[in-house]
């Protein structure tokens, strides 16, 4: 039985990380819950999962939480606020296993945490091993605790990679769908509004990752997470375009061998493979019938068709505090696209502008990172858009 903390449950991931685990009542429990201010779903969800404690880092909602609390009947869990109390969750005593899914730079703290805490982290969060992924991969080279990818397209390399030597890697192959505008023109884009942007083909989502996948600067943190994760230079990662989103990716070795891992469209599953590993449990999913899928297609990805996927490249290759500066810029411009106050293509020039007035620093501590987003934000805000 294992004893799991999810950082930020009330999210897509997180929900369907609690479905997951109730799914499964043998093998996990929920030691308890985080959540940024949404009082009613972490309430449902408690009453739902009976955890040890629930954290809400909104000191306002956890106040009204304390009042929810204690009008229910049921045993009442202990109650952490704040980004204390989301560190004293992932370091939870009681808990073997962290699912990390907080959107945005506000991950990288439970990330460290967990690790420093030596628990097995499922990672959600891109935006760690984006923004400081030299210290998130020496913060769990000093621990006891390990890192299982939860993002479709790492998990799918993860798991190819299990069994094979770094040395006969020729290239990793992340699958992209193109998000809702693939097929369309560049130009045909600039009007588009953010209900179109958010209309995801094949996945549901968090609003932050459906933008940044019409965008497919999301595809471009992920090429990012991949070469922090498995060490691989970014000449040897390549992304080809896959609408139908049921390869998940791709090895290609040195004697021209591609071992690819594919399943259901579905995050249920890298979910349950990070939860359960080193095992492998379930199913959580109904049968998946490989001869209802259809064909499937790849195509390549032209450099200028996304402007924002070929800034994160630049700005992954250019390393230091540069992805770190990506991330935050775009959360920026993405809140304020779905205001409605700035346009679809002024995403990647609002990013644009805050790398280009970036002096790198490296990314050693968390203090380094607060002082290179919080940089990035104020110059994203000034950013001239059309
Ligand atoms: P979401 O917006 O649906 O949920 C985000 C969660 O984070 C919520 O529970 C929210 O309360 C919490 N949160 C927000 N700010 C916080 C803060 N400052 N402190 C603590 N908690 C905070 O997002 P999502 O789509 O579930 O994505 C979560 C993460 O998983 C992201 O990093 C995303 O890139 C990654 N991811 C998501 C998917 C997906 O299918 N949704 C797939 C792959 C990777
Ligand atoms: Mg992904």
């Amino acid at each position: 039985m294992q004893r799991i903390v999810i950082l930020g449950s009330t999210g897509s991931i997180g929900r369907q990380a609690l479905d997951v685990v109730m799914k499964r009542p043998a093998d996990f429990s929920i030691a308890g819950l985080v959540a940024f201010s949404n009082r009613e779903e972490l309430l449902r969800q408690a009453e739902a999962t009976r955890p040890d404690f629930v954290c809400l880092v909104d000191e306002s909602a956890a106040k009204q939480l304390r009042d929810d609390l204690g009008s229910t009947a049921s045993a009442t869990p202990t109650l952490l606020t704040g980004e204390e109390g989301l560190l004293a969750a992932a370091a939870w005593e009681d808990a073997d296993t962290v699912l990390n899914a907080v959107v945005g730079g506000a991950g990288l703290a439970g990330t460290l945490a967990a690790l420093k805490a030596g628990k097995k982290l499922a990672l959600a969060n891109k935006e760690s091993l984006v923004a400081a992924g030299k210290l998130v991969k020496r913060t769990l080279e000093e621990s006891s605790g390990s890192l299982i990818p939860v993002d479709s397209e790492h998990n799918a390399l993860w798991q190819c990679l299990i069994g094979e030597k770094d040395s006969e890697v020729a290239r990793l192959l992340l699958t992209a769908s193109g998000g809702p505008f693939w097929g369309r023109r560049p130009s045909d884009l600039a009007d588009v509004t953010p209900a179109e942007a958010l209309a995801h083909p094949r996945w549901e989502m968090g609003q932050r990752i459906s933008i940044d996948s019409a965008t497919l600067l999301n595809k471009g943190l992920e090429v990012i997470e991949a070469h922090e994760l498995f060490g691989v230079d970014y000449d040897r990662i390549d992304v080809v375009v896959h609408p139908q989103s049921i390869v998940h990716s791709l090895v290609e070795f040195v004697d021209g061998s591609l071992k690819a891992q594919l399943g259901p469209t579905d995050m249920r599953l890298p979910i349950l493979y990070a939860l359960a590993w080193p095992r492998r449990i379930g199913p959580v999913l109904p049968a998946f019938d490989i001869t209802t899928v259809g064909d499937l297609t790849f195509e390549s990805l032209e450099p200028g068709w996304a402007p924002c996927f070929d800034l994160a490249l630049e700005a992954g290759k250019a390393g230091r505090s540069y992805p770190a500066v990506l991330n935050a810029a775009d959360e920026v411009a993405v809140a304020a696209f779905l205001s409605g106050m700035i346009r679809f293509q002024d995403i990647g020039n609002i990013i644009n502008h805050a790398l280009s007035e970036h002096e790198p620093i490296d990314i050693d501590s968390v203090d380094d990172f607060t002082q290179v987003d919080a940089g990035a934000r104020a110059s994203a805000r000034q950013a001239k858009v059309s």
